[in-house]
């Protein structure tokens, strides 16, 4: 019988290798494994593409990643502020407005207020979008001093244009007390999914990936997948090779899947071309000063600044940087409705880091690495849903799984990857 073949290496990939334990052949375009999972050392300084911290609300996943980096794990509380009206603040702003100025508070908190009193909002409350969403839960002052405009910046369109399938439990909702609480005091009560997170030691997240991928074998580097021909069920390589399947898992992006079938099923091209996602330009910079930060990241709301958050690795790790030095990575978004001048937007970041106070000097930065991360976040517009329900139901009809962060297209994460990886296992084990 032709084998299982699992299309591409990042965590999802992986994991659905590592689960089966056989019987498949794993290929990547890259030299190495990892997909956005890889850490990339430069002139004694380690960066991953851009932070990527591990958060575990699934107690499989998080016994799985413990027993592969045995003690090679730091555990953090989270460290997260935001910076707007030329001050930092807790993350998340919904819960912290102390030490806003007095009259940007005092907006939150009576737009919080006046919300709660005119929304009865229930688990079944449906919502026109996701900027109907903000104004209801927060109301007008938080969403106008940081929801909308932090949302707007990172995903590259207006709030109103998304819809909120992605967002729980991405968006911390805090009660009324939280809120009052946070206008009141310094309060450093925990919110949200990530207020705990996990980071290696040694290694930077790659680490991970190295210790999943021992026990996976054959893994076939430097095969980039360029055409499917799903009728004879057969994969050609740019390299020329070629590769028959009974069964396909892929993880690698959905419109590079579908753009590979041959022929082209027409019946998904509307659909196709209605996949929107936007792209992160990944600048990060090894620094000659220690202690940059006693931050772990920064959310950026205001369009002065030209990333929308940015964060200290030596901060997840001290063997992220040589001794004497840190970093700081920063994220920018960009997509077809806010792109990016890629030749003048690195000298741009390093002028608002020193706005914001992180940066002394252009002349501390002593090491450049930047990563062009094409698919970054999947818009979750309003044709997303029948889309993506379409697409996924084709491939599946033509056996071909498609998972991960990009497969699946969805807002995911790492832990999501694995255990996407681990549920298709179970699922293809038994057709085998
Ligand atoms: C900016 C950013 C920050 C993030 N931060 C976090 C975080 O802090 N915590 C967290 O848990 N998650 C985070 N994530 C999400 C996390 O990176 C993903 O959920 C996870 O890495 C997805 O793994 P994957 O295998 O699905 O996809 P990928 O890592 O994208 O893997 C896809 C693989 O397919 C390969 N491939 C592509 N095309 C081909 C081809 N034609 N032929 C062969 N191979 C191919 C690629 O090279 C790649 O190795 C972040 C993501 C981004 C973009």
């Amino acid at each position: 019988m032709a084998p299982l073949i699992i299309l591409g290496g990042g965590l999802a990939g992986l994991s659905v290798a590592y689960h089966l334990r056989g019987g498949y052949t794993l290929y990547e375009k890259e030299v190495r494994p990892g997909g956005l999972c890889r850490s990339d050392q430069l002139e004694s300084f380690l960066f991953d593409r851009s932070g990527h911290l591990l958060h575990f609300r699934n107690d499989y996943v998080r016994k799985l990643v413990h027993r592969l980096l045995k003690g090679n794990l730091i555990a953090h509380r989270r460290r997260a502020w935001v910076y707007s009206k030329g001050r930092y603040t807790r993350y998340p702003f919904q819960a912290n407005t102390y030490g806003l100025p007095v009259e940007v508070a005092t907006d939150c908190l009576l737009g919080f207020i006046e919300a709660k009193k005119r929304y009865h909002i229930t688990a079944s409350t449906r919502y026109k979008n996701f900027e109907d969403w903000i104004l209801r839960n927060f109301g007008r002052g938080i969403a106008a001093h940081f929801m909308l405009p932090y949302n707007e910046k990172m995903w590259t369109l207006p709030p109103r244009e998304l819809t909120t399938e992605w967002l729980s439990p991405y968006v911390p909702r805090p009660s009324l007390k939280d809120v009052v609480m946070g206008a009141l005091t310094d309060q450093e009560k925990p919110f949200g999914y990530n207020a705990e997170f996990f980071y290696p030691r040694r290694g930077g997240i790659e680490a991970l990936v190295r210790a999943m991928a021992k026990g996976v074998k054959p893994i076939h580097t430097g095969y980039r997948a360029e055409a499917i021909d799903w009728k004879r069920r057969l994969i050609r390589f740019a390299n020329g090779a070629e590769a028959p399947y009974n069964y396909l898992i892929s993880a690698i992006p959905l419109p590079e899947l579908i753009r590979m079938l041959n022929p082209f099923p027409d019946s998904l091209e509307r659909a196709a071309a209605e996949l929107r996602f936007c792209s992160v330009y990944n600048i990060n910079f090894g620094i000659s000063r220690k202690n940059l930060s006693d931050k772990h990241w920064v959310y950026f709301p205001e369009k002065e600044f030209s990333f929308y958050r940015v964060g200290f690795p030596a901060n997840f790790s001290p063997h992220m940087v040589p001794p004497r030095a840190s970093s700081v990575y920063t994220e920018v978004s960009y997509s077809p409705s806010r792109p990016v001048d890629k030749l003048t937007i690195v000298n741009k970041v390093k002028e608002d880091l020193q706005r914001a106070g992180i940066l002394k000097s252009p002349k501390e930065v002593i090491a450049e690495q930047v990563f062009d991360i094409k698919y970054a976040y999947v818009i979750y517009d309003h044709t997303y849903r029948k889309n993506v329900r379409l697409i996924h139901q084709f491939l599946q009809r033509n056996r071909i799984f498609s998972i991960g962060r990009f497969g699946g297209w969805k807002y995911s994460s790492m832990e999501d990857a694995i255990l996407d990886g681990k549920e298709t296992a179970e699922k293809i084990a038994p057709l085998l």
